[in-house]
C-alpha cells in the first residue's frame, strides 16, 4: 500500500507514515475505530473456512479488530519484529506472556529492579499457580548463568528499570537465553523502539506498557507485545482468546495517534531530561541523580552502547530522606504528583510509598530505592519552566 520505500525510511517518517498507509476499506489516512463486537460472515462457508483457519477474516472482536490490527501491525514495524499483539494493559501483556512460557512447575529467571506491579506479579500472585520466579541483580552477568536450572522457561529484564535506571545489557543476556534454548523478555517501556531495539540485540519477545510514552497523552492504559509470529499467533490464539485482556478499538486508535509523533516526543522528553538531570546532579540538595544520559551514571557506557538515547525518566535521591521528599512533592507546581510516566505533562512520584510500595523494605533498601528517592517522568513543557519549578520547591526543603 505504501508509496514510500519503507526499508529506506527513518523512524519518524515510519512513525507518521505507518507500516502500510490507509485503512484498506476506505482509504481513510486516519485508521477508523471499528467500534463492533462482531463481524458478519459472507455465507456459512466463509465463517466455517475462517473458524477452521482456512481463509483469514474477523469473527469476534476479542480474538481480533482491525484497528487492533493497524496499530499491531505499525508497533512490530517500528520494533522491528514479525508480529505483534495488543492488550489492555502493560500487566496484561506481561501476565500473559509468562503464562503463554511458563506451567506449573517451572520458573522465570528475572532481573530484581522492575515496575512494582511486575514484582507483586512475579512474587505474591505467580507462585499461587506454581510458577515461580527468582529475582536476581542482573548487573552481574554470571547471575542468569548461575540460577538457570532444568525447569527455567525464560529470562525476563527490564533495562532501564523502572524506578533505579539500571540497565541490563541485552545483547550478553540474549546469548545466556540462546545457549540454554529459553527466550529473552524485555519490558522495553522506558527506551520504546525509538531509544532501544531488543529484538534486533538478540532477545526473542518485548513487552510494552503502552500507557506510557507511547500512548505519550495520559488517556489510555494499553499495553503490547512483539515477537516471531508464530509465537504471537500462538499468544493471541490460546492466552488473549481465553483470558481475554484486550484492547478495546478506542485505545488502538488513540495508540495509533500517540505513535505518530513518538519520535518528536522522546526527542523533547529526553533533552529536558538531560538539563533538568544536569541540574540536579549540581544541586546542593540532592545526594544522587540516576539518568542514563550522565557520565556519571554508573552504566552510561552501557547505555550509549544500546540505546540511541536515554529517555525522559529521572530519578534522585534527596538529601533529608522521605520528609524532604514530601516537602518537594507537596511545593512543585509544575509537575503533578501522581505516578505514571511518559507524558507529555511533567509527573513526579515517591516509588517507595508509590508505584513500589509493593516491594517489602528490605527489598526497596536492597534495590538502592531509599526514603528519599524521587522519580521524575520529564515532560515536553519548556525546560525553563520546569527547572525554575524544581528550583523554588527545593528551596523550600529545609
Ligand atoms: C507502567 C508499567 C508497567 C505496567 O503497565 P500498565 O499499563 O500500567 O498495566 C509495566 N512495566 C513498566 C516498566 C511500567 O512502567
Amino acid at each position: 500500500m505504501s508509496r514510500i520505500d519503507l526499508k529506506k525510511a527513518h523512524f519518524s517518517t515510519l512513525c507518521v507514515h505507518g507500516s502500510g498507509g490507509v485503512d484498506p476499506a476506505t482509504g481513510a489516512i486516519s485508521t477508523p475505530i471499528y467500534q463492533s463486537s462482531t463481524f458478519a460472515f459472507k455465507n456459512a462457508k466463509h465463517g466455517a473456512d475462517i473458524f477452521a483457519g482456512e481463509q483469514e477474516g474477523y469473527v469476534y472482536s476479542r480474538i481480533g479488530n482491525p484497528t487492533q490490527t493497524a496499530l499491531e501491525k505499525e508497533v512490530a514495524f517500528l520494533e522491528q519484529g514479525e508480529a505483534s499483539l495488543a492488550f489492555g494493559s502493560g500487566m496484561a501483556a506481561i501476565s500473559s506472556v509468562i503464562l503463554s512460557l511458563c506451567k506449573s512447575g517451572n520458573n522465570v529467571l528475572s532481573s530484581n529492579v522492575l515496575y512494582g506491579g511486575t514484582h507483586n506479579l512475579f512474587m505474591i500472585t505467580l507462585p499461587q499457580y506454581g510458577i515461580t520466579v527468582k529475582e536476581i541483580d542482573g548487573t552481574i552477568l554470571e547471575n542468569f548463568e548461575k540460577n538457570i536450572d532444568e525447569n527455567t522457561t525464560c529470562i525476563y529484564i527490564e533495562t532501564p528499570a523502572n524506578p533505579t535506571l539500571t540497565l541490563i545489557d541485552i545483547a550478553e543476556c540474549a546469548k545466556i537465553a540462546k545457549k540454554h534454548k529459553i527466550p529473552l523478555v524485555v519490558d522495553n517501556t522506558l527506551p520504546t523502539p525509538y531509544h532501544q531495539r531488543p529484538l534486533n540485540l538478540g532477545a526473542d519477545i518485548v513487552v510494552h506498557s503502552a500507557t506510557k510514552y507511547i500512548g505519550g497523552h495520559g488517556d489510555t492504559v494499553a499495553g503490547l507485545v512483539v515477537g516471531k509470529r508464530e509465537y504471537i499467533d500462538r499468544l493471541r490464539g490460546e492466552i488473549l482468546r481465553d483470558f481475554g485482556g484486550i484492547i478495546s478499538p478506542l485505545n488502538a486508535w488513540l495508540l495509533l495517534r500517540g505513535l505518530k509523533t513518538l519520535a518528536l516526543r522522546m526527542d523533547k522528553h529526553e533533552e529536558n531530561a538531560m538539563e533538568i538531570a544536569k541540574f540536579l546532579n549540581f544541586h546542593p540538595k540532592v545526594k544522587q541523580v540516576w539518568y542514563p544520559g550522565l557520565t556519571t551514571h554508573p552504566q552510561h557506557e552501557l547505555a550509549k552502547k544500546q540505546m540511541t538515547g536515554f529517555g525522559g525518566v529521572i530519578s534522585f535521591e534527596i538529601k533529608g530522606g522521605r520528609k524532604a521528599g514530601e516537602k518537594l512533592m507537596n511545593s512543585v507546581k509544575l509537575f503533578t504528583l501522581a505516578v505514571s510516566l511518559g507524558d507529555v505533562d511533567s509527573l513526579i512520584e515517591h516509588p517507595g510509598s508509590m508505584t513500589h510500595s509493593t516491594y517489602s523494605p528490605e527489598d526497596l533498601e536492597s534495590v538502592g530505592i531509599s526514603e528519599g528517592f524521587v522519580r521524575l517522568a520529564v515532560g515536553i513543557e519548556d525546560r525553563n519552566d520546569l527547572k525554575d519549578d524544581l528550583s523554588q520547591a527545593l528551596k523550600k526543603v529545609q
